[in-house]
């Protein structure tokens, strides 16, 4: 590690190091732990939460080689993308859709992480079908016991899984989880496994194929990979901490 004087840590390009030296970091270690279990580096994607982070920490960001970026409020995401004005980037959005903001997400956003109703999906259906569209979604399942977040509960995941499969503007991949934060890092690799065997489960039962898997966080993404993880999805660790929402 370099010395770094006061003024270094304040200017603009020290940053931008520091931001490239966290994120090489975090590949490293998510192709080691991908290896580790049998799995090729490749096959576990980062995808780089750049909710509340400014466009320019997304441009660096992108010119150390990530293309995946995450967002969670529409409004952020599409001002952002409109500055940023680089097609190579792939967008993803990320946990609660409320559903007067689904006219948004086709043609912005390349997936979906996040659906948990059958009346958005027809709503994101209907949307795509008038455009000739289609969006390729995750189910959010809420493994955690805590109704007031998003999530359809595991009981409600098959039936959900048959609607939105039979629903032709939408491309069902797989699976999302996000555990609640508070539970220990044993606790949420059992809910991870959990999340596995539902698609598991899912595909047995319904005949679509579910190749992907949404979970893990700065804090748990070790315990995710462990348990099949296809998507990480890593925020603090690489940008570091979140500044205050500025305004969406
Ligand atoms: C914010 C957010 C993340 C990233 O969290 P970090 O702890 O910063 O890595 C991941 N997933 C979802 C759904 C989020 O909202």
């Amino acid at each position: 590690m370099s010395v770094t004087t006061e003024v270094d840590a304040h200017d603009g390009e020290g940053l931008a190091a520091d931001l490239s030296e966290r994120y090489a970091r975090t590949r490293q270690l998510v192709a080691e732990l991908a290896v580790r279990h049998g799995r090729r580096p490749e096959e576990v994607r980062i995808v780089a939460v750049s909710k509340y982070q400014p466009a320019t920490a997304v441009t660096n960001l992108a010119g150390a080689g990530q293309r995946d970026f995450g967002e969670s409020y529409v409004q952020e995401a599409l001002a952002k993308q409109r500055v940023i004005r680089r097609p190579d980037l792939r967008w993803h959005f990320l946990g609660r859709l409320q559903r007067n903001k689904a006219k948004y997400l086709p043609g912005n956003f390349m997936l979906f992480h996040g659906l948990d109703n059958a009346a958005l999906a027809l709503d994101l259906h209907e949307r795509l079908q008038v455009k000739s569209q289609m969006l390729d979604v995750l189910i959010q399942v809420n493994l955690g016991d805590e109704p007031q977040k998003g999530g359809v509960t595991p009981g409600g995941l098959p039936a959900l899984a048959e609607h939105v499969g039979g629903l032709s503007g939408l491309a069902l991949r797989g699976l999302m989880a996000l555990p609640p934060f508070e539970l220990d890092l044993a606790h949420k690799q059992r809910l991870f496994g959990e999340l596995r065997r539902l698609r598991d489960a899912v595909q047995r039962q319904t005949g679509l194929w579910l190749p992907e898997l949404s979970m893990g966080t700065t804090d748990d993404f070790p315990q995710a990979i462990a348990e099949g993880a296809t998507m990480v999805r890593i925020g603090t660790r690489i940008f570091g901490d979140r500044p205050e929402r500025v305004s969406p």
